[in-house]
């Protein structure tokens, strides 16, 4: 498969923006290779600057659950281009979206919009600490909550993929008051506060990791967290960027039976837009202003296009439940043909499923955690990726990161992907 244009691409753009892309897993670095350009998308399928098609298992990083360019997203946008695409005034649209996060999300009484995931759980962090009156989080080893600075700290995603668990430029002071916690090991949260008593505002957690690839919680361990939390007078702050819309409509909270005190949204909730939600308690919330003394505010917060499109996506999967249902049925699908690719080829991996979040971990530890994780080839993983690529099939480019369906995945890709995985394992054991 020729790339060359997206070569030529990748150097000119290496001229003017940092490593040549907006976001690092993008670069493709860390499977030695230049990224592919894309000039668009079609349900399932994303064509490159080349020409080549290949389909799609990163879908945005999650928010196109319909897929590419599903004209769910665009009813009436062209309506909303026309009449502005900003106001910095309220719109009935706000209030839509809005109701329609709130009764998804019975947790969330109050919820306010933002620009982005990253912005989400900023904020929410910041609210958790105004209320409490306390400073120091939790977070968990592994898990990426965007990239403010109290929460680059041994997150996962990009800066596990590049090495760099802490990132550079977060000072001490910030760094100190994250403690990190071991993902589904409740003993590791306990010490934490036992040694903190009456200091920890929040603990948050990405209900069903996403972001060291992927790892289902553990019930207990969530459970646990929740007991923690509230007798502890913590706010527990789920941040169901990915998982929210997509494990079920009512998000990982709603398939785990648990009630954060605070929630936060992204991605999905977007329909392709930036797009962040943050929300919870109302007397948590109470404390947001103009209500209280927590600042939070936005330019484009609430954009009317943005929330157009949100709106669009939500409305379209609370009447179509089924989207989640066929979504499970295609990763078990591809979760049964990956696992019995991996007995015939007696290539060390880990087929791992939540609902329909996948991955496909390249190691024989049973994935339970952070250090199982941690024990993938990342080698092998690199070799796997070109090959799929070669095959027409754009897997996330790094292995700490999980498999994203879309509503418009058919059996038929899946059943191709199958295949081209059996012939990338083959080629791993020559
Ligand atoms: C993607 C992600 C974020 C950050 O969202 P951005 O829109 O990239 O800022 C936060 N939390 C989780 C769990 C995510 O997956």
């Amino acid at each position: 498969m020729k790339r060359e244009k997206s070569e030529q691409l990748f150097i000119e753009a290496e001229k003017y923006i940092p490593g040549g892309v907006n976001s690092p897993v993008r670069a493709f670095k860390s499977v030695e290779m230049a990224p592919v350009f894309i000039d668009h998308g079609k349900g399932a399928k994303i064509y490159d600057v080349d020409g080549n098609e290949y389909t799609d298992y990163i879908c945005s990083w999650g928010p196109l659950i319909l897929g590419h360019a599903s004209p769910v997203y665009f009813d009436g946008i062209q309506e909303a281009l026309q009449k502005g695409t900003s106001f910095g005034a309220p719109t009935a649209i706000e209030v839509e979206v809005a109701k329609l996060i709130t009764e998804a999300y019975p947790s969330m009484e109050l919820v306010r919009m933002v620009s982005s995931g990253t912005e989400a759980t900023m904020s929410a962090l910041r609210v958790a600490r105004g209320f409490t009156g306390r400073n120091k989080i939790i977070k968990f080893e592994g898990c990426y909550h965007g990239h403010a600075d109290g929460l680059l700290v041994k997150s996962g995603s990009g800066t596990l993929t590049f090495g760099v668990p802490t990132s550079s430029g977060v000072t001490p002071g910030t760094a100190q008051d994250t403690l990190v916690a071991t993902y589904n090991d409740l003993d590791s949260v306990k010490a934490l506060f036992n040694e903190n008593p009456g200091e920890i505002a929040a603990v948050i957690v990405e209900p069903v990791a996403g972001n060291m690839g992927v790892v289902p919680p553990d019930l207990d361990f969530m459970k646990g967290l929740r007991e923690i939390t509230k007798a502890a007078g913590t706010v527990l702050i789920f941040d169901e960027v990915i998982t929210g819309f997509r494990l079920a409509y009512g998000g990982a909270q709603e398939v785990l039976e648990i009630t954060p005190d605070m929630t936060t949204l992204g991605k999905i909730i977007g329909g392709g837009m930036p797009v962040g939600a943050y929300g919870g308690r109302r007397d948590i919330m109470e404390t947001v202003a103009p209500l209280g003394g927590v600042y939070q505010a936005g330019t484009l917060s609430g954009n009317p296009i943005a929330m157009k499109m949100g709106l669009n996506t939500l409305t379209y999967l609370r009447d179509h439940p089924e989207v989640y249902q066929e979504m499970e049925e295609k990763a078990k699908l591809l979760e049964a043909g990956f696992k019995a690719n991996i007995e015939k080829t007696g290539v060390k991996a880990q087929m791992v499923r939540f609902k329909g979040m996948t991955c496909c971990f390249f190691t024989d530890v049973p994935i339970d955690g952070y250090a199982a994780v941690m024990t993938a080839d990342t080698k092998a993983y690199t070799k796997y990726f070109k090959s799929m690529l070669d095959a027409g099939n754009l897997m996330p480019p790094a292995q700490f990161e999980g498999i994203f369906l879309s509503a418009a995945h058919t059996k038929a890709d899946i059943e191709k992907t199958i295949a081209d995985h059996y012939q990338a394992l083959k080629e791993l054991v020559k």
